[in-house]
């Protein structure tokens, strides 16, 4: 039973009680009581005789439906009807309406209206009397409705960019796809802002909000009049090309996103430039339900991604396979960092002078029970896309630290660090902790960046690198040669080692240019006071070679393969162990 109808009841229980003591001259007290009680009910209450005539009504009623100064009690309501409709204050056909109440009520039943007055919207419960006649209760429920349409708004639209939200996409895209003509095309296109969290890290989130914000009006602005626009979630967008959605149409949308998107950002004093992926799917060749479709969207946009992002690109069949075989992979990397299967193996790093080992290099293994050794290119780079690297970077971490604490005391050891990390907070915390547990001295611990650490967000990797640096550890400059190659990053940090390339090496015999980098490369080693290491030196010739171009350390099968912690006794005693060993 609905609270007005339970007014309702107890008012006509009320009203019963005083007609009939009314009756027995009993008035006095109980006419008090009802009169208290209907003129402090927040409902408007009003009620009619068998034949529609007023017998009693409180002011609440008067007063939501202006009728205050008319006489009330005793009138028929078809009248009152009749005199509002020519007044243009009710719109309706009055005999109609009237009829229908009375016959209402005399069949018994109970009947619940919205109607609109005086710009407010009234609930009316017309509740039938036993001895005939009705009790009309009135309940202004216009701040209930309006908040119910905010709640049902929040719920379907985004909070920071009011665009439509996962939820009211879905649904809009069901219409579309409802509505499409058999032959009509409907195109998909996930978006997904380029190193927003770059922008979110060093701005801070009310300069990311805000950016979003705008994000989200370019977007607007740019599909057409019919098109959805939504946002996802975090920095995901999504577009629905209705009506002319061929091929070439989402081509030329996907064109004008990136350019739209892409141009600079004025906010709060800053220029901001983000670029941004799309990924689109096409109905009906590509899905016929709304899951499908942004499934294949978002596969085509994880290629957008991998082709080097700020740019777009459709599904094709294969993405599926490809994605699938990627998430094999990453459940078994969980399971296999619960199981214990990744360990770090150990390959030497050699004085050239002395030809004594100095280091060891620790590199990591995943010792899969049905697929064997798995070298870290099969799995390092998808870990680093999942995040998952940052786990098991500590892994590494640890081991080579317990590792190289069981090592004599002039040797130290190398651990390679991904640029994920860096973006990760907790890489000090970690270093030392892995530092503090094993008990090695932070000399002995080189960590090895690549130059595309430094590339991502430089101030705070440059705070960072410092930062280790102060707590005695060395800092080395992997793979020297093969990314950017720049010698300024040289200039950007003070580096205690650089590692030259193993594909400068291999190529020795062949290429004059080769010899001519390493000649650079160790004599700027020279000038700075920074070690250098060659990789990959395979045979005699190669070393003798770098020996005579002056370079400080050598690493590679010549000497020995990454071999198992258990092996670095026999490494430290053998000279060389060959690829053979
Ligand atoms: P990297 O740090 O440049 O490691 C040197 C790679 O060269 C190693 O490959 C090593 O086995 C290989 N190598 C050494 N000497 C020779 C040689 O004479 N000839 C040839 N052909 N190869 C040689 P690996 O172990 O497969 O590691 C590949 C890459 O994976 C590493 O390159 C490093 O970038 C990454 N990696 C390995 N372990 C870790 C780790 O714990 N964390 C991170 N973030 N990356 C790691
Ligand atoms: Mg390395
Ligand atoms: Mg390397």
């Amino acid at each position: 039973m609905t609270a007005s109808a339970a007014v309702a009841i107890i008012a006509i229980a009320l009203t019963a009680a005083v007609l009939d003591r009314r009756a027995k001259g009993e008035i006095g007290r109980q006419q008090i009581v009802l009169d208290t009680a209907l003129e402090n009910m927040s409902q408007g209450l009003c009620m009619f005789d068998a034949e529609g005539k007023i017998i009693l009504f409180n002011e609440r009623y008067a007063a939501m439906l202006r009728r205050s100064d008319m006489q009330l009690t005793g009138r028929l309501l078809l009248d009152i009807l009749r005199e509002e409709a020519a007044k243009g204050q009710w719109n309706g056909d009055a005999e109609q309406f009237f009829a229908r109440l009375v016959e209402d009520a005399r069949e018994g039943r109970t009947t619940t209206d919205v109607v609109r007055r005086f710009e407010r919207s009234i609930r009316v419960v017309n509740q039938p009397m036993r001895g005939g006649g009705w009790v009309a209760t009135f309940e202004d429920i216009t701040e209930w409705l309006d908040a119910q349409a905010k709640i049902s708004h929040m719920a379907r639209h985004d909070a920071l960019t009011n665009l439509a939200n996962r939820v009211l996409f879905h649904e809009q895209l069901e219409q579309g796809l409802r509505r499409a003509a058999a032959n009509d095309q409907l195109a998909v296109f996930c978006l997904d802002l380029d190193h927003f969290k770059d922008i979110n890290d060093s701005l801070g989130h009310p300069i990311g909000d805000a950016l979003l914000k705008q994000v989200g009006q370019r977007l607007k602005a740019t599909v057409g009049e019919h098109d959805t626009v939504a946002r996802l979630g975090g920095d995901e967008f999504a577009v629905v090309q209705i009506g002319r959605s061929e091929e070439a149409a989402a081509r030329a949308l996907a064109r004008r996103i990136v350019e739209v998107i892409s141009a600079p950002y004025e906010i709060a004093d800053h220029q901001i430039v983000i670029g941004v992926s799309i990924g689109i799917s096409l109905s009906p060749q590509d899905g016929s339900n709304p899951d499908e479709l942004l499934k294949n969207a978002d596969l085509a946009l994880y290629r957008a991604k991998a082709d080097g992002r700020g740019t777009y690109r459709f599904f094709e069949t294969g993405m599926d396979a490809r994605a699938q075989a990627r998430r094999l992979l990453d459940m078994d990397m969980r399971a296999a960092l619960q199981r214990d299967e990744f360990q770090p193996y150990y390959q030497p790093i050699r004085d050239v002078v002395s030809d004594r080992v100095v280091a060891f290099e620790a590199l990591l293994r995943w010792n899969h029970p049905e697929r064997g050794l798995i070298s870290p290119i099969n799995f390092i780079p998808l870990a680093e896309e999942t995040g998952l690297i940052v786990q098991l970077g500590e892994l590494v971490l640890h081991r080579a630290c317990a590792d190289a604490a069981t090592w004599p005391d002039d040797i130290g050891v190398a651990v390679n660090l991904s640029p994920v990390q860096f973006k990760s907070p907790n890489l000090i915390a970690s270093v030392t902790e892995a530092l503090r547990n094993s008990g090695l001295a932070a000399r002995r611990l080189e960590l090895e960046i690549t130059e595309s650490v430094l590339l991502q967000n430089s101030e705070a990797t440059l705070t960072t690198l410092h930062d280790l640096r102060a707590m005695g550890v060395r800092i080395s400059l992997d793979d020297f040669g093969t990314g950017y190659s720049s010698l300024s990053y040289l200039r950007s940090f003070p580096f205690d080692k650089i590692k030259i390339d193993r594909s400068f090496v291999s190529e020795l015999a062949t290429r004059e240019d080769s010899v001519a980098i390493i000649r650079a490369v160790t004599g700027l080693g020279r000038s700075l006071g920074i070690v250098t290491t060659a990789e990959g030196v395979e045979n005699d010739a190669q070393l003798e070679l770098l020996r005579r171009e002056g370079c400080t350390q050598a690493q590679g099968y010549l000497f020995s393969q990454p071999r198992p912690a258990c092996e670095v006794g026999m490494m430290l005693d053998r000279p060389r162990l060959r690829a053979s060993a």
